[in-house]
C-alpha cells in the first residue's frame, strides 16, 4: 500500500482547525471540515495513519461493543444502534464516492458461540435484532453452521447481514488522500503536546512549536496521551493482534469461510476470523489485556486458530501486527466539545466504521453543523485511571475464569 506522507518543515502558526490524530477520525473530520471550507492541519507524532488505522483486521459493520441488549435498553437506543448503520453507510459511501480501491466484500456477520450459555445468548440477541431493530438475523444450531465455516467446537452462530471486510490501510490512505485533496495539510512526526485557551480560540503546543486554532479535534483514541488528561482519563488502551496465513490452495480457503463472512466469537477473549481475496486466513484476537510482545500473542492466536481450524495445523504464518484498540467504561464510542476542544474517541474495537463516521460527524460539527447523534451522550472516566491501566492483568483474568466457566457449563 502507497502512504500519503507528511509534510515537512515548520508548522503554520494558525488554522481554522487542528487535528490530532491521523488514523481513520482524524483524516475523515479532516476531510469533512476542509470540504466546508475551514482551513485543517492534521498533527502525527508517528507517521500517518501509524495507528490502529493500518494496522487492523478490515471487519466493517453497524453496532457497538455494547450488548444489543443492553444497546435497546438505553434512552435512545434504537436510534443510536441507526447511527452505527449510518456508520457502515458512510464507509460505503466514502469508498464509492472517493473511488477507494480496497477490496470491499459485502458478505455479513457470523457471531459464533464457543459455549452454550454464549449459544442461548445469541439466539436472544438475533430475536431483539429482529424484532426491536428491525435487522435480518439468523440463528444457526451446530449442525447448520457447516454451511458457513468449517470450524469446529462451536455451540450454534448468528448471522447479522450487515457487515463486510476490506483492506484496512488501502482505506486508510484512500481517506487520507480525500482530505489532503480538499486542502487538508497534514505533518507527521510532530506531537501535540497540550493546549490552552487563546482568546476565542486555542493554542496548541506541539514538538515543532506551537499553533493556534479556533478549534481542535482529539482522535487519537487507544493512543490517547497527556495531550489532554480529560480524554485521557476515559479511553482505556487494550492491545489487539492479527496473525494472517500464507495464500492457502484456493479449496481450502473456500471451505473455511464460506460467502465472505466476517467471524467472530462471542467469549470475552473473544477471536475474530476473514478469509481475504488472495485466499489467506486473517486470524486475530485479544490475546491479553496484560501488556504482551508480539511473538507471544503471534503463539496465542496460533493455537487458537489451530483449535478452530484443525486442518490448518502446520500452516505458514506470513504476517503479523498488531496495535492499541481504545476502550471506554460504557464500552460505547464518544464524541463530545469542551469549548474549543472537541474529541471523537473511544471506539472499542469497530473504529473502522465509527471512527470515520465520529470524525466526519466532529469535522462537519466544527464547520457549522448539527452535533452527531452520539454528543448527547455522557462519557464516563474510569475510576482511578490517570493513564497507566494497572487493572487490566485483574480485568484479564476476571474475564478469562468467566470464559474458562462458560466452557465448563458447556460440558456439564
Ligand atoms: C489488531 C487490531 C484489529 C482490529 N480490527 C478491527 C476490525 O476488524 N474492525 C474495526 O472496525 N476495527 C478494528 N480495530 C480497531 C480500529 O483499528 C480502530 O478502532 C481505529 O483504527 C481507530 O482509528 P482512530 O483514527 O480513532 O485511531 P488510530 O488509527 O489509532 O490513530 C490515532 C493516532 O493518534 C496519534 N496520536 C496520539 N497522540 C498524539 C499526539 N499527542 N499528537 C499527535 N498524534 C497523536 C497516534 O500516533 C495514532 O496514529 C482493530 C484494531 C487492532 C489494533
Amino acid at each position: 500500500v502507497e502512504f500519503p506522507l507528511g509534510l515537512e518543515g515548520p508548522l503554520p502558526r494558525q488554522a481554522d482547525v487542528v487535528v490530532v490524530g491521523s488514523g481513520y477520525t482524524g483524516m475523515a473530520a479532516a476531510r469533512e471540515a476542509a470540504g466546508r471550507g475551514r482551513e485543517v492541519v492534521v498533527l502525527e507524532a508517528e507517521s500517518l495513519g501509524w495507528g490502529a488505522s493500518t494496522r487492523n483486521a478490515g471487519m466493517v459493520h453497524p453496532g457497538f461493543k455494547v450488548s444489543v441488549a443492553k444497546l435497546v435498553r438505553m434512552p435512545g437506543g434504537r436510534s443510536l444502534y441507526r447511527s452505527s448503520v449510518d456508520a457502515y453507510q458512510y464507509v460505503r459511501d466514502v469508498i464509492d464516492s472517493e473511488a477507494i480501491e480496497c477490496g470491499f466484500v459485502d458478505g455479513g456477520q457470523l457471531h459464533l458461540a464457543p459455549a452454550a450459555s454464549h449459544a442461548r445468548a445469541l439466539r436472544e440477541t438475533g430475536r431483539l435484532y429482529r424484532e426491536a431493530l428491525g435487522v435480518d438475523a439468523k440463528f444457526f444450531s451446530p449442525a447448520d453452521l457447516g454451511n458457513e465455516v468449517s470450524c469446529s467446537g462451536f455451540q450454534g452462530g448468528l448471522l447479522v447481514a450487515t457487515g463486510g471486510g476490506l483492506q484496512p490501510a488501502q482505506y486508510w490512505a484512500g481517506l487520507a488522500r480525500a482530505a489532503l485533496s480538499r486542502g487538508v495539510r497534514a505533518f507527521d512526526h510532530v506531537r501535540a503536546q497540550g493546549w490552552e485557551p487563546d482568546g476565542a480560540g486555542v493554542r496548541v503546543a506541539t514538538t515543532r512549536g506551537d499553533i493556534r486554532a479556533r478549534d481542535v479535534i482529539i482522535a487519537t483514541n487507544g493512543y490517547s496521551d497527556a495531550f489532554d488528561p480529560w480524554v485521557r482519563r476515559r479511553v482505556i488502551p487494550i492491545s489487539s493482534f492479527v496473525i494472517a496465513t500464507v495464500p492457502l490452495p484456493p479449496e481450502l480457503s473456500r471451505s473455511l469461510v464460506q460467502n465472505s463472512r466476517m467471524v467472530i466469537t462471542a467469549n470475552n477473549f473473544l477471536s475474530y476470523w476473514r478469509t481475504t481475496g488472495d485466499g489467506r486466513l486473517l486470524f486475530g484476537g485479544r490475546t491479553s489485556f496484560a501488556p504482551t510482545s508480539l511473538a507471544t500473542a503471534r503463539n496465542r492466536l496460533y493455537s487458537l486458530m489451530v483449535c478452530a481450524y484443525p486442518q490448518l495445523q502446520g500452516v505458514e504464518i506470513d504476517r503479523s501486527w498488531g496495535g492499541n484498540v481504545g476502550f471506554t467504561l460504557d464500552r460505547m464510542p464518544h464524541v463530545g466539545r469542551r469549548g474549543p476542544v472537541a474529541y471523537a474517541v473511544g471506539c472499542c474495537g469497530s473504529g473502522i466504521a465509527l471512527g470515520s463516521h465520529l470524525g466526519a460527524g466532529v469535522g462537519a460539527w466544527v464547520a457549522g453543523e448539527d452535533p452527531p447523534v452520539l454528543a448527547e451522550q455522557r462519557f464516563p472516566a474510569v475510576p482511578g485511571y490517570a493513564g497507566r491501566p494497572w487493572f487490566l492483568p485483574m480485568a484479564g483474568w476476571y474475564y478469562q475464569v468467566r470464559d474458562h466457566l462458560d466452557a465448563r457449563g458447556s460440558r456439564s
